[in-house]
């Protein structure tokens, strides 16, 4: 009888990525030298710390053949991102759910959240349907964030009931602020019955003036008015006390200013309902990068101070943020060539943020461990997504391998289809190497 190794024999559709290291969350960290054994897309099997060589490669067993990659590769659950505009339906020539969903598989995410500023939004049942249904047919898992109010026009609360049945577990008029108090108010109430969260995109549209850049330095050089911190801060505080007050789940986009981390800091040592998110560009980036990207630098809440950036930072390590994102918002060329007060706000994210964010951790600016946690674990258990953001037995192999060793220069062309990057001509540490979704080899860098 022939004689057969074990390790060879993986059946048909069935997978095994050993050697590399194994991020098994906060506490455990990386765990080196691991095994994961996955069947029929879900992950069966989790070991680590038994290979025999310390040099041994990190590789992917698909029968019959193997993929090699370094031997310093980490294996990590795939990211998942709570802030992502995909254009889909009306603004496909930007992106679509498609083109998205690539540039999320290159930059390691295999969930991510389409905000609502759609042409039709997700604010009927009908429409939501709709678009939950394009959703499904993309490579990764499209949560599909429901619009809070009709045309997201700020008047009229959608049918959140309905849209609720359907599938909602969020909502946000996001590229608006959900800015009248009794509207707000009635929908916090609705999410403390319901349990579904309420995103909001904190901008007061009058202290901010939509002004192109922070009220700062930069701005005060150039000679423009700028947006003050208070722009996001009073918007922020509206929700919070309408938050406590009702007990409704209040999650504050994208926040930006020092002010609005530590209120959010004390609201959450008061055990009051809130959570917040800041964007990768927040992170790595301050108002001074306009003057490179120009136009490419401009987004919504505007980049602001170094002492800004510093707090966000504090804000991730210390647990008062509850998920990093990208924002990703794709604009095309020619408007951002406008000039900078007629240029759309936003920046494109998914293909570089965990290079980014690992690049902070070679700075000793963030530790990637919480890095990656806040892109993982933390954003599954906000959201509630089970079976994500963990490699566990028994969740999805939604898996990415990164190569910290890795150094690249970012540089169009992009799998998105807009190229609006303030990291263009950024050199960054670290690459995603291959993403894996419901066990299916989704990317690998060419
Ligand atoms: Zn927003």
């Amino acid at each position: 009888m022939e004689q057969t190794n074990r390790e060879s024999i993986v059946p048909r559709g069935d997978m095994v990525i050993r050697g590399g290291n194994l991020f098994l969350g906060l506490e455990k960290g990386f765990q080196r030298h691991g095994c994961i054994r996955i069947s029929q897309g879900k992950i069966t099997e989790v070991s680590f710390g038994k290979q025999p060589s310390a040099l041994a490669p990190c590789e992917i067993i698909i029968a019959p053949g193997r993929v090699e990659l370094g031997s310093e590769i980490m294996v990590i659950p795939g990211l998942i991102d709570a802030h992502v505009h995909l254009r889909e339906p009306g603004f496909e020539e930007k992106e679509s759910i498609l083109s998205g969903s690539r540039a999320a598989l290159a930059g390691g995410f295999t969930t991510i959240f389409s905000m609502p500023n759609t042409n039709p939004p997700p604010d009927t049942p009908e429409r939501y349907g709709f678009i939950a249904g394009l959703g499904h047919n993309a490579p990764v898992d499209v949560v599909v964030v429901g619009a809070a109010t009709l045309g997201r026009k700020g008047q009229e609360l959608v049918d959140y009931q309905s849209l609720h049945r359907l599938g909602a577990t969020v909502f946000s008029d996001d590229g608006d602020p959900l800015w009248d108090p009794v509207l707000l108010r009635r929908l916090l109430k609705a999410s403390a019955r319901l349990g579904f969260i309420v995103s909001d995109h904190c901008e007061d549209p009058r202290l901010s003036g939509k002004f192109p850049l922070h009220e700062g330095s930069v701005a005060k050089a150039l000679g423009l008015p700028g947006q003050p911190s208070s722009a996001e801060t009073v918007q922020l505080a509206k929700g919070i006390a309408l938050a406590v007050e009702t007990g409704g789940r209040y999650h504050a986009q994208h926040l930006s200013a020092r002010e609005s981390i530590d209120l959010v800091r004390q609201a959450r040592n008061l055990g009051w309902p809130v959570t917040c998110e800041v964007t990768v560009h927040h992170l790595f980036y301050t108002q001074e990068v306009i003057h490179r990207a120009l136009g490419n630098g401009k987004c919504a809440p505007p980049l602001r101070s170094e002492e800004d950036r510093r707090a966000l930072l504090t804000g991730c390590t210390d647990g008062t943020v509850s998920a990093i994102v990208t924002d990703h918002a794709p604009h095309l060329a020619k408007e951002k060539l406008l000039p900078l007060g007629d240029a759309p706000f936003g920046v494109i994210g998914l293909e570089t943020a965990l290079s980014a964010v690992h690049t902070l951790a070679k700075r000793g600016e963030l530790a990637f461990e919480r890095g990656i946690h806040l892109m993982t674990a933390a954003p599954a258990s906000l959201f509630g997504l089970s079976g994500a953001g963990s490699l566990v037995a028994g969740n999805c192999a939604d898996i990415t391998l990164f190569n910290p060793a890795m150094e690249w220069t970012v540089e169009p062309p992009f799998y998105s289809k807009s190229q609006n990057s303030p990291f263009i001509s950024e050199t960054l540490q670290g690459r995603v190497a291959a993403v894996f979704k419901d066990g299916v080899l989704r990317h690998v860098l060419d």
